[in-house]
């Protein structure tokens, strides 16, 4: 059995870590993004309740999100939390997944 893994985006001459494409590296100016493949297990940092979404997520809501920070390399990553959070709090052990539009997810580890 696998550990799970995010695929994130490093920097091929700094080594500074992305949760999302760039064309240029913000902490090198360089343009030389990769994909590469984490351990997605983190530690949930903060989260926040949406309630009433922005127009163009209207009908999305209520949501949670979060900033998680990976275990492996404490890269700060934010995503939407998968279901209601219950249980999760700051401090909680979650993992970091993709949903199938390419967003980062943030649920409870060891949860599906
Ligand atoms: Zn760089």
């Amino acid at each position: 059995m696998h550990d799970p893994v995010v695929e994130l985006f490093e920097c091929a001459a700094c080594g500074h870590r992305l949760s999302h494409f760039a064309e240029i590296c913000p902490g090198c100016l360089g343009d030389a993004l990769r994909p590469v493949a984490v351990p997605a297990a983190a530690v949930l940092e903060s989260w926040t309740l949406i309630r009433r979404p922005a127009p163009a997520h209207a009908g999305a809501g209520p949501f949670a999100v979060g900033v998680a920070r990976l275990a492996e390399g404490g890269q700060l990553v934010s995503g939407r939390i998968a279901g209601e959070a219950e249980g999760l709090g700051v401090g909680s052990a979650v993992t970091l997944a993709r949903d199938a539009g390419g967003r980062i997810t943030i649920r409870a580890a060891g949860a599906g």
